[in-house]
């Protein structure tokens, strides 16, 4: 745990620049602007009135011209008023144009102060799911005496004021145009880089080869990660932006398992993408898994996965997993759904990986192995076990047999409790399992990311749904066994 407790108070300390300048970034404007209105707004303390004032308003700026895809345009800037007499200037994002005189004489550029009010600028849009930056904020043009500066950002506009009786202030600057974007393709997933370090910009696009899953260069890859924990309300508070980031920076999670269930759809599918969009903008892998257990909905299943294929076919991150354990039905009528749902994918996703389970409860890969799906490639296959209650002795070979059958696995479930997620943990056996995981390159996602008080939740009660956490947290020797080795894995797992 030694390695958990330096990683997660790294982790900690690591985030505060981010935090920080996240908070710098967003606060800037709005702080300008208040700069620039308060003195914008001051009142010229001219003597009497003196010759009425001029319309103002003339110098539009033309503004930024940036449809930057994913981003917010930016509001528009203000529209500088007209110049008053008496020296009056109005506030809430005027400049003072207004000059006042005295007796007939013009003042110096009257009162026009440093007149004139940024307004924020564009807002950075999220680039859909990429973590790529979308519309970029740049600042305005500069505020000038007597002008009035509508920033920055798309669709900013700018007018200058005129002063009366003074001297006709220069309009403002037209203000820069935000860049346009990287990244997303709107609607349909996106396309953009990951961000640099992390697994899926060393790894790329996965793709199974034999018996083994590769990465865009063809290396072997075994990824190791957490199974995320999804029963009604029961595990879906972790289901954030915020949890999925400590979880991959902090606790060096290269995937996440991201369960749904079926009869859930409505309210846990939006609860999913944005673990899957989370997962993206970190840069690690993401399982989208069908929790149906027993039966699964072939029709219901295909509905759901066409739905992810559009939503994600674009991305290396993510690999569908279509039927969680099934049990109580023969490999020829599991084998008949997968051709179903793998049909369905493969319409619009041709590449990303596809989980496909197998008999008793993900147990028997080797009788899919007998006889595997055929239709499509990039097909890997699960196997599931709990090592107190599955000893390798007993379970191990039914993974060598499917290993030597030809066909490739990723262990998407396991826990070295009981099979119920409850009762002892058998770090012995559990080690042996690793071993022999390691041994074959099988990637692996613990159960689970809980705080439910069985033996399978890494994190305690009383964790917080958002992270960060530390190692008062974890649970022991569960949960710090668990991220110790996934910690252990993520180092070779980044490197070039
Ligand atoms: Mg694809």
């Amino acid at each position: 745990m030694n390695n958990c407790v330096g990683k997660i108070l790294l982790g900690l300390f690591a985030m505060l620049p981010v935090l920080a300048a996240g908070a710098c970034a967003s606060s800037t404007s709005p702080s300008t602007a208040h700069s620039g209105g308060t003195s914008g707004g001051h009142l010229a303390t001219g003597g009497a009135p003196g010759a009425a004032g001029n319309t103002g308003g003339s110098s539009l700026g033309t503004g930024g011209a940036n449809p930057a895809t994913g981003g917010t345009p930016g509001r528009a800037g203000n529209t500088g008023a007209a110049g008053v007499s008496g020296g009056a200037s109005s506030e809430g994002g005027i400049g003072a144009g207004g000059v006042s005189t005295s007796g007939g004489v013009t003042t110096e550029g009257g009162a026009a102060d440093s007149g004139g009010v940024t307004e924020s600028g564009g807002k950075t849009g999220t680039g859909g799911a990429t973590g790529s930056s979308g519309g970029v904020k740049t600042s305005g043009g500069a505020t000038t005496s007597g002008g009035v500066t509508g920033s920055a950002g798309a669709g900013g506009k700018s007018a200058g004021g005129t002063a009366a009786g003074g001297t006709a202030p220069t309009g403002g600057s037209k203000p820069a145009g935000g860049t346009t974007s990287v990244g997303g393709t709107p609607g349909t997933g996106n396309t953009g880089s990951a961000p640099s370090g992390t697994p899926v910009s060393v790894h790329g696009q996965l793709k199974v080869v034999g018996n083994q899953i590769v990465d865009q260069n063809g290396k072997v890859i075994a990824l190791h990660g957490m199974s995320m924990y999804a029963w009604n309300t029961q595990g879906t508070q972790f289901y954030n932006a915020s949890a999925v980031g400590h979880l991959a920076k902090d606790l060096d999670c290269a995937i996440l398992r991201i369960p749904i269930l079926p009869n859930s759809l409505s309210t846990q599918t939006p609860l999913l993408q944005a673990v899957v969009d989370a997962c993206i903008a970190n840069g690690i892998y993401a399982i989208i898994d069908w929790h149906s257990g027993a039966g699964a909905d072939a029709s219901a299943a295909s509905t759901f996965f066409a739905s992810m294929a559009t939503a994600y076919g674009n991305t290396p991150n993510v690999m569908y997993e279509i039927w969680n354990e099934p049990s109580g039905v023969t490999w020829p009528t599991i084998k008949t759904y997968h051709e179903t749902v793998v049909a369905k994918i493969r319409a619009i996703d041709p590449d990303n990986i596809i989980l496909l389970g197998t008999p008793n409860w993900d147990q028997q890969p080797n009788l899919a192995a007998a006889d595997p799906v055929t239709t499509s490639t990039n097909l890997a296959y699960t196997f599931h076990f709990y090592a107190y209650t599955h000893h390798f002795t007993s379970f191990g070979p039914n993974v060598t047999k499917a290993l030597a059958a030809g066909i490739a696995i990723f262990v998407t479930e396991y826990g070295g409790c009981a099979s119920t997620g409850n009762g002892t943990f058998d770090a012995t056996e559990l080690q042996t399992w690793w071993d022999f995981l390691d041994t074959n390159n099988i990637g692996c996602t613990n159960w689970s990311v809980e705080t439910n008080g069985e033996t399978s939740a890494i994190f305690k009660t009383t964790a917080s749904k958002t992270g960060p956490w530390t190692t008062a947290d974890i649970t022991d020797p569960d949960g710090t066994t668990v991220l110790n080795y996934i910690q252990s894995k993520y180092a070779a797992t980044v490197a070039p």
